[in-house]
């Protein structure tokens, strides 16, 4: 399967969070989970105005799953999904939310503690996973796609089997080296403390799955 190629700007700030220039490496669940939570907020809004869509509160979340076997962490969430085109358009460029532009400003001033009030996106995954995996079906269609990439080199995107509406991201944890440990990312206690001091206001409930030694 051809490997496509991100954005010259996506490669960029891609390559800036495979090196993790930035100190706050946990970050990165903050930025997953208020993508989720965007998500099942664009369904919500949605049927404030399709009668044909209801929201049962109790069928909408976020849940978080970590294996240490497999160094997995999983985020599952059951918001609106992406289509193949909307992998390919928001996970292949950055955001339009133009990060890069606002880091490139305030670098010289702030140096890099910026960083911790603003939204990096997405590609913040890389900076604690060497694989990052997307399977993801939009309301609306019975199919699913699976993105996934192994950062600099590319993306691929293939059909996928996915039961419900929303969007599985599944990581690969980096294994530690001697400057950098990853190993807390599938800590459960860990996840806690960094879901509690970022994503407290985060309206849907946020589950934990861990898989016990
Ligand atoms: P931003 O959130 O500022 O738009 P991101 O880099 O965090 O930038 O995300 C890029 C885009 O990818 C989002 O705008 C959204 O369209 C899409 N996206 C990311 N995660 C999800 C998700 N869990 N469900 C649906 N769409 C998502
Ligand atoms: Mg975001």
């Amino acid at each position: 399967m051809a490997k496509m190629q991100f954005k010259a700007e996506s490669k960029r700030l891609l390559d800036m969070m495979i090196h993790s220039i930035y100190t706050q490496k946990e970050i990165f669940l903050r930025e997953l989970i208020s993508n989720s939570s965007d998500a099942i907020d664009k369904i919500y809004y949605k049927a404030l105005t399709d009668e044909n869509l209801s929201f049962n509160k109790e069928d909408y979340y976020i849940k978080i799953t970590a294996d240490k076997d497999s160094r997995t962490l999983k985020l599952s969430d059951t918001g609106i999904g992406m289509t193949q085109e909307e992998l390919e358009n928001n996970l292949g460029v950055i955001a339009k939310s133009g990060s890069l532009a606002f880091k490139n400003e305030n670098e010289a001033k702030d140096g890099f503690n910026i960083i911790g009030q603003f939204g990096v996106g997405f590609y913040s995954a890389f900076m604690v996973a060497d694989q990052v995996t997307v399977i993801s079906r939009a309301l609306g269609s019975d199919e699913a796609f699976k993105w996934e990439s192994e950062g600099a080199d590319g993306y691929t995107i293939e059909p996928a089997f996915k039961e419900t509406v929303g969007t599985d991201i599944i990581l690969k944890i980096k294994e530690n080296t001697e400057d950098e440990q990853y190993d807390e990312f599938l800590e459960e206690y860990r996840l806690r403390s960094i879901i509690k001091k970022y994503s407290d206001f985060i309206r849907y409930p946020i589950k934990m799955d861990v898989t016990r030694q």
